[in-house]
């Protein structure tokens, strides 16, 4: 699993006479800023373009681990359903799966150089 950033476009026309696709407000979802760029200035160089807003945001794509790193299925009932945690972070957060048959923990993306999440779990260790 990892953190992606997508971006939401609106696009609106003043006619959907105008429009190439024939109607007033098209909506896109794009996942590279090459492609944002190039829907903004198609947006720019059409007159009849009377908006686009945009935002991103961040979103968690890829399946969810299956099994813990030892081979423990996470699939079945409750006996065999990890732990599920949650780490806030600043790169969006982290998924934190505990096995319940040998206690091994999946962090899910894995912690990066970025993470602040890594500092907070260091600091909630012991001191000596
Ligand atoms: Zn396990
Ligand atoms: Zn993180």
């Amino acid at each position: 699993m990892e953190w992606r950033t997508r971006w939401y476009i609106t696009i609106r026309w003043d006619r959907a006479d105008n429009s190439p696709t024939g109607v007033t407000v098209l909506e896109r979802v794009v996942d590279s800023p090459a492609d944002l760029r190039r829907l903004i200035e198609r947006a720019r160089a059409d007159p009849h373009v009377v908006a686009f807003p945009y935002r991103s945001t961040r979103e968690l794509v890829g399946d969810e681990p299956t099994e813990c790193h030892n081979g423990h299925g996470y699939a079945g009932g409750s006996a065999t359903r990890p732990i599920r945690g949650w780490w806030p972070c600043r790169c969006g957060g982290h998924l934190i799966l505990q096995c319940r048959d040998c206690a091994d923990v999946r962090v899910e993306p894995a912690v990066d150089l970025g993470c602040d999440a890594r500092e907070r779990q260091a600091r909630r260790r012991p001191q000596r």
